[in-house]
């Protein structure tokens, strides 16, 4: 729920890779909130990336565990296939995200107007401008770290604070936590992928991060889409 609160956390993650359970698990004892950018079409299929010698699981979570598992999180929009969308027409941008939004509308019950771009840095005005006319999205996450505790001015081009494996991170945190919310509203935007957690082996500072930034007395933890509907701005 959004309150009058005017400091504000937020996650975003992006695959929907198995390691969102364990990673699920943590946020619900925390009681913190993240959107989880899912690709449709990947569903269940089995990868592994190799990591300066770390076999990691790249296996995507099954169609059938989407509504119970991020239960009181949100689902969001990451395409069908993952491609780079700036290589793609109008009409395969189009494939590409109402295609996924559809099947997970469906496999969530609830509207779906949210996304990240895959790949981060790959899309283009046009992309944008597709995706506003010819689908109900209206925030797209980008990998830009902003550094900062302002809301974006264009959702669009929605850039977090930092990647949760930055090493910015706890000082950000200790910034955030010293920061008065006068008249400003601070969002801090903390945005990865669970199965990096694996991959550089850093469950225990994820916790670490999650025990220093939860429970504050002046902060709502939202999903995306939370904060969104409770501070609109015009769809540019
Ligand atoms: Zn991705």
């Amino acid at each position: 729920m959004i309150t009058e609160k005017k400091k504000y956390v937020t996650l975003s993650f992006d695959d929907g890779t198995v390691q969102d359970v364990r990673f699920i698990g943590l946020l619900n004892k925390y009681g913190v909130k993240s959107t989880f950018n899912l690709n449709s079409g990947l569903f269940g299929t089995k990868h592994r990336i190799i990591h300066d010698g770390i076999n990691c699981d790249h296996t995507e979570i099954t169609a059938d565990m989407v509504r119970e598992l991020y239960a009181g999180h949100e689902v969001a929009v990451h395409t069908v296939s993952h491609p780079n969308l700036a290589k793609l027409d109008s009409d395969g941008v189009f494939r590409e995200v109402e295609g996924d939004r559809l099947a997970l509308e469906a496999l969530c019950g609830y509207p779906i107007i949210g996304m990240a771009y895959p790949g981060g840095p790959f899309y283009t005005e046009e992309t944008i401008s597709t995706i506003l006319t010819r689908t109900p999205i209206r925030y797209a996450r980008n990998v830009r770290s902003s550094y900062t505790f302002a809301p974006s001015a264009r959702y669009m081009e929605w850039s977090p604070t930092c990647k949760l494996e930055d090493e910015a991170l706890f000082d950000l945190c200790k910034r955030f936590k010293a920061a008065e919310a006068d008249e400003a509203v601070l969002l801090f935007y903390v945005w990865g992928h669970s199965f990096e957690l694996d991959k550089y082996k850093s469950w225990d500072r994820f916790e670490r991060f999650l025990d220093t930034i939860a429970g504050l007395e002046d902060t709502a933890y939202v999903t995306n889409g939370e904060f969104y509907a409770s501070h609109p701005l015009p769809a540019v």
